[in-house]
């Protein structure tokens, strides 16, 4: 079964407009699908009631930054309620957090003498969440930076005098949004993190303790060790399993929209439960 629960489109940093990202997901044959843009459900809520998401289980789908023991940990969230008090609160606090970071790197762009960059990276992102990519391809319009990455190399990268952390929410506060909403909640690429076993295990029990109940098995392209890892992960501590390609973008190496997925043995797949609740 084709499915795809973790996608980006134009609302965030996709390439993809929603209706195009959902068209794409309808061609490619996708039984069940997710717009999880960062921090926004604007994705999901441009195309939920379009002929093409008639044609498929579309479920509601975010992609919250959060922050857990110093790090910053990605929590996908899974048909919530996106009406539902908690997460419309929620998300509000996080576009106001995304702008106050662009505000500060805006203001340390100005400082070292480029001006007018708030407004330049605004309107650059346009209906999107703003972000470093939008302050790094507002350089490039105005010929501070030879490109993006070099935009990224001098002024906006880690280290960089544009790295503005963001205060994110914590872990078990964006859980709960999700949880109150009627949705579940997934630790999205639990690899990506580079954390050691233990710090992952920590991770996962205090995920579980907020009312987080899956991870993703699989994200994006990844080798079958990563796939096992996960697995006796997933199968240790008791949680159900989701499945993306992250698709942000066609390109050579990338994934394609869907995943070819099949849960293993023992474990609870999101696909299922999303098809079995669409058919009742
Ligand atoms: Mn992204
Ligand atoms: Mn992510
Ligand atoms: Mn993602």
């Amino acid at each position: 079964m084709l499915i795809d629960f973790h996608t980006h489109s134009t609302a965030s940093d996709g390439e993809l407009p929603p209706a195009a990202l959902l068209e794409r997901a309808r061609e490619r044959g996708i039984r069940c699908f997710a717009i999880t843009d960062h921090d926004t459900v604007g994705g999901y809520l441009a195309v939920r009631d379009s002929a093409a998401a008639q044609a498929m289980t579309l479920v509601s789908g975010v992609e919250f930054s959060c922050r857990w023991s110093g790090v910053t940990v990605h929590i996908v969230g899974l048909g919530m309620d996106v009406d539902h008090t908690a997460m419309r609160a929620g998300l509000s606090r996080l576009a106001q957090a995304r702008q106050e970071r662009a505000a500060k790197i805006a203001q340390r762009l100005e400082k070292l003498g480029f001006a007018g960059a708030l407004a330049g990276a605004e309107a650059e992102a346009g209906d999107s969440q703003l972000g470093r990519p939008h302050f790094a391809a507002w350089m490039v319009a105005e010929g501070h930076a030879e490109g993006f990455n070099d935009a990224f190399d001098r002024y906006l990268g880690q280290g960089k005098t544009g790295d503005v952390k963001a205060f994110w929410p914590e872990l078990a506060e964006v859980v709960q949004w999700i949880v109150a909403a009627g949705g579940t909640a997934v630790i999205a690429h639990p690899l990506k993190y580079k954390l050691t076993r233990t710090k992952l295990q920590r991770l996962v029990l205090d995920f579980k303790r907020a009312g987080g109940t899956a991870l993703e098995l699989v994200n994006g392209r990844q080798n079958p060790d990563q796939t096992a890892t996960l697995r006796r992960l997933a199968l240790e501590c008791d949680l159900a399993v989701s499945a993306g390609s992250d698709f942000h973008r066609d390109s050579a190496f990338g994934p394609d929209l869907g995943v070819e997925f099949r849960a293993p043995e023992g474990l609870d797949c999101l696909g299922q439960h999303f098809l079995a609740e669409a058919n009742t």
